[in-house]
């Protein structure tokens, strides 16, 4: 099965949260099928890194929640998504309660996410919620930012100062294309599910049937969202570094550079180690997509692992309570670098990079025997961030890409 048939619908994956614009800005090209965005799933080889105790997690009783909610320090509360691994995203949350006021990170791939959301934290607390951080303008991270806006008119939102530029422009043509071509995901999806065949046209394992239903309802939330959406721009601008307080308790948000986008926020606790890493973290297989910066990723993650946290956050995937899953996304990122470059300095073309950058020992790191996790690392990481890295490149030397 020529996966390439399926490219005009299959961008919707790719257009949802990233743009995918060719060396030019044009629309995407068609080989650009493979730059499927996955997120986490259940579990990985990582899983020893998790080590969440039981009484931490408290899953809501009396009703299916798509959500567990960790206590990872007095009054601070990680919503780890439940989703499985797959096309489509929605992004933990992170509820950080104060004496008075609460910050909520990122919202979510629709209202009606971020109201459930906004339904636990109310049984966490009555107080207001007066800031919403969003570590990126990825759409899966920004539109239930409404939900609070209408629930406490006088909440802020936080973001970088590139996502006033991407947000209304990149951010606004990928959900043009995520509109138009969700129907068809959707159809595409349940009759590879009814065939018993995966999206390469092999037999369908049980994890990608799982995947391929989550994004059958993720999307359909989002198309339900589409005539109503309202994007709502960041009124408090980080560019390096702000400090909130909540009386004893410090909220750090910092940008460290680029990687997975030009506007990834963490948020650090100080006293409490924790770091809310946005999208700079996923798991169990990276997302280093078309709007990344492989070249600076290496180093943006290095000043994240010298803020010492003891707990981290990802956007998508459990929270970590080490530093090895940092460490392999430090050295896969590395690895791109030193490739990309090696063979830029030979005067390989995009197409050749594609071929001779090897990064088959990183796909067994991530996705062990997983089809499905290869097929991610593949689409998501491989094929996309050489492009990425070499677009990066061109515009270092200040040369448009051809
Ligand atoms: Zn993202």
């Amino acid at each position: 099965m020529n996966l390439k048939k399926f490219v005009p619908i299959l961008t919707i994956a790719a257009t949802a949260f990233f743009c995918v614009p060719d060396l030019k800005g044009n629309a995407p090209k068609s080989d650009r099928f493979d730059e499927l965005r996955l997120r986490r799933c259940e579990s990985g080889q990582f899983s020893r890194d998790i080590l969440a105790s039981e009484s931490d997690v408290i899953v809501a009783a009396g009703r299916m929640s798509s959500f567990t909610v960790e206590k990872i320090a007095d009054g601070v509360y990680a919503l780890v998504r439940k989703e499985p691994a797959s096309l489509w995203f929605n992004p933990n949350n992170v509820i950080i309660i104060g004496e008075k006021d609460v910050i909520v990170v990122d919202s979510n791939i629709s209202s009606e996410y971020t109201r459930e959301v906004l339904a636990e934290l109310k049984k966490l607390t009555n107080k207001p919620v007066k800031y919403v951080i969003n570590t990126h303008w990825h759409e899966d991270h920004v539109i239930g930012n409404r939900v609070y806006r209408d629930a406490f008119p006088d909440v802020q939102f936080i973001g970088h100062r590139s996502t006033l530029t991407d947000l209304p422009t990149t951010g606004a043509a990928n959900r043009k294309g995520s509109v138009e071509n969700g129907r068809g995901l959707i159809e595409l999806l349940k009759k590879q599910i009814e065939k018993g065949q995966d999206l390469a046209g092999q037999e369908i394992t049980e994890e990608a049937r799982a995947g391929y239903k989550s994004d059958i309802v993720l999307v359909s939330s989002y198309l339900s969202e589409s005539p109503k959406f309202e994007i709502i721009l960041p009124n408090v601008i980080v560019d390096d570094l702000i400090e909130l307080r909540q009386e004893t308790r410090r909220v750090e948000v910092r940008f460290l550079g680029k990687a997975h986008t030009a506007a990834d926020l963490v948020v650090y606790l100080p006293k409490e180690k924790i770091a809310i890493t946005g999208d700079l973290i996923v798991h169990p297989v990276p997302l280093i997509g078309s709007t990344s910066y492989p070249l600076e990723y290496g180093a943006t993650l290095r000043k994240l692992k010298a803020l010492d946290a003891r707990k981290l956050v990802p956007g998508h995937g459990p929270v970590l309570r080490n530093t090895a899953y940092l460490d392999h996304m430090i050295d896969l990122t590395d690895a791109i670098k030193i490739e990309v470059e090696a063979a830029a300095a030979r005067g390989e073309t995009l197409d050749q990079m594609r071929k001779s950058v090897d990064l088959e020992k990183f796909r067994k790191l991530f996705a062990g025997d997983s089809k499905h996790k290869s097929f991610v690392f593949r689409n998501y990481v491989t094929l996309p961030a050489v492009a990425a890295a070499y677009r990066g490149l061109h515009h270092q030397k200040g040369v448009e890409a051809k």
